[in-house]
């Protein structure tokens, strides 16, 4: 059984090669004018007009972090790296790369990695470039109600763990897979464009190119996309990794599920006097206020609240707004929570046998905002779920298959997931000779990505309903569930491995 699957692995790696070898070939041969942008193919490091016809293996719309960290990942797997991959995204980024200067100010667009997400960055080596950066990690995090009826700290060592999470720009993340990508010899071409439309069976294709194993050229088993610069090109596979917007999902006609919240995220860069080191959140009555280091004495704010007070806070000048954070995050909206409300322990005591490192820990108060150091930028807040991520030819990852509300800090990580899962299923697809696009094979990502994307999503938005009414016998309800936190330590234990990425639930296991 071992040696016939050995046997497989082995014939389907060089058919592959000698496939692409075919590719490479024909695409240095042939040189065809096109109108706008060109698309570049770093692989040979140089601008190279485009070959309507040349197809392509997979096709990634959308090169944003979930879309990089997908090509990053196939560029560096054995059974995928000869694999010939369009990205097609207009952020001049992916083209130009981008400069990212220590002095500056950290950007207001940041993302809290878990544990689970820096190592599978670590695995293909993107991780190294991230450190290059700015980035913080923490191992604390307090998370409290602006009841005063109570609080939850956590900490790293509960779980073993170094840190709980790491926080980092939005550009470093994407930069440091763009860079990763680029230390390898993958055959990706990129098309600074957009997708405007898109035919799943185009039918009469003629290339002119002798039949392969992969069946690339197998008439109408290719996908046609026609960008907005007036390129077109084919490819076998299409991701669509362009976001909550995205026009793959739209044009594959993939149903979905979902509501807006009736909040706005107003986030920003803010400087305190010394570093911050813990990521801070406090339930307010209009939704949560998140305060997260992002290294030297900067820290980003991710403030959740009505549309019309976003407005206000987005418009009011800096003093007031400083004035606003700094109550948010303190004694605004209610006093700050004892751990004598419920007795210390109280009804929860009778676990305290196996304690957990900060199960004693007073709440603290957070570091105070000294001043603004971005602009403020608000985003609205919706959920998101295609009831399907898979069909012939097509498969969505990332925000265009689901977005979460940010409150617990897991939107990109979900896609990241969503990212190896897929390169690691179409590598054990190519190792025994599956056509990439076949359904049965997509089919597996997924099912291995809808159970952990609809747990997570069922739990946000659960803990977004939960705390956004303010109602008495709820309000103590939700106090016992923070002490149930605070004091009982498998339950605490459950919660920072969950919030980490692992798989298991946060219940009793
Ligand atoms: C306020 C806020 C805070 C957040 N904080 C966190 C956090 O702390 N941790 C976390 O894990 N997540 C967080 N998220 C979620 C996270 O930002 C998203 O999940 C993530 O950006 C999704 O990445 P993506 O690559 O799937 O999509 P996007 O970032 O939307 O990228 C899509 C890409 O597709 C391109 N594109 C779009 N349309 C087309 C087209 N037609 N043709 C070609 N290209 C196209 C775009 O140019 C873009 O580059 C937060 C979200 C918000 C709103």
């Amino acid at each position: 059984m071992n040696s016939l699957i050995r046997r497989k692995l082995v014939e389907n790696a060089y058919r592959l090669k000698l496939s692409h070898k075919g590719f490479c070939t024909g695409a240095a041969a042939k040189v065809s004018s096109s109108n706008g942008a060109q698309p570049s193919n770093d692989h040979v490091g140089q601008q190279k007009s485009s070959n309507k016809s040349e197809p392509h293996d997979i096709a990634i719309v959308g090169g944003g972090m979930v879309g990089m960290a997908l090509a990053c990942s196939l560029a560096r797997m054995p059974m995928t790296k000869h694999l010939k991959v369009a990205i097609i995204d207009s952020n001049p980024a992916l083209s130009n790369g981008l400069s990212i200067k220590k002095e500056d100010p950290p950007d207001a667009r940041v993302s809290t990695v878990t544990p689970a997400t820096i190592s599978l960055f670590k695995d293909i080596g993107a991780w190294k470039y991230v450190e290059q950066h700015r980035h913080a990690y923490f191992d604390q995090m307090q998370v409290w109600d602006y009841t005063g009826l109570g609080y939850t700290r956590y900490d790293a060592r509960d779980v073993h763990k170094e840190y709980l999470g790491c926080v980092v720009e939005n550009k470093v993340l994407h930069s440091s897979l763009l860079s990763c990508m680029q230390d390898t010899d993958f055959q990706k071409t990129i098309y600074p464009s957009r997708l405007s439309s898109m035919a799943l069976n185009p039918g009469i294709l003629s290339m002119g190119m002798n039949s392969t194993s992969s069946g690339l050229n197998e008439r109408g088993n290719l996908a046609k996309l026609d960008l907005s610069d007036g390129n077109s090109l084919y490819a076998k596979l299409v991701v669509g990794a362009d976001g909550s917007k995205s026009r793959v999902r739209e044009l594959a006609g993939f149903k979905t599920t979902g509501w807006k919240y009736s909040q706005n995220a107003i986030i920003c860069t803010v400087e305190h006097h010394a570093e911050n080191r813990c990521a801070w959140q406090r339930f307010l009555p209009t939704g949560p206020i998140a305060l997260l280091p992002i290294g030297d004495n900067f820290s980003n704010i991710v403030w959740t609240m009505n549309p019309e007070e976003a407005t206000d806070r987005k418009s009011m000048v800096e003093d007031d707004f400083v004035k606003a954070v700094n109550s948010a995050l303190d004694y605004g909206f209610g006093p700050h929570p004892k751990s004598s409300n419920f007795g210390s322990g109280g009804i929860f005591s009778w676990f305290k046998t196996d304690t957990t490192i900060c199960a004693n820990e007073c709440f603290k108060v957070p570091p105070k905002v000294m001043k603004l150091a971005s602009e403020r930028m608000v985003f609205p807040l919706s959920l998101m779920h295609a009831n399907n991520y898979v069909s012939k030819h097509v498969v969505l990852i990332g925000d265009a298959a689901h977005t979460v509300h940010p409150l617990a800090g897991q939107g990109v990580n979900l896609g990241f997931g969503d990212a190896f899962s897929l390169s690691r299923i179409i590598s054990e697809g190519i190792a025994v000779g599956t056509d990439i696009s076949e359904v049965n094979l997509l089919k597996k990502y997924e099912a291995e990505r809808k159970t952990a994307n609809v747990t997570m999503m069922a739990i946000l938005d659960g803990f977004q309903r939960a705390y956004s009414v303010d109602f008495g016998p709820l309000n103590v309800l939700r106090a016992a569930a923070f002490h149930g936190a605070q004091y009982i330590p498998p339950l605490k234990r459950s919660i920072i491995s969950y919030a980490s990425g692992d798989q298991r639930l946060p219940i009793f296991s």
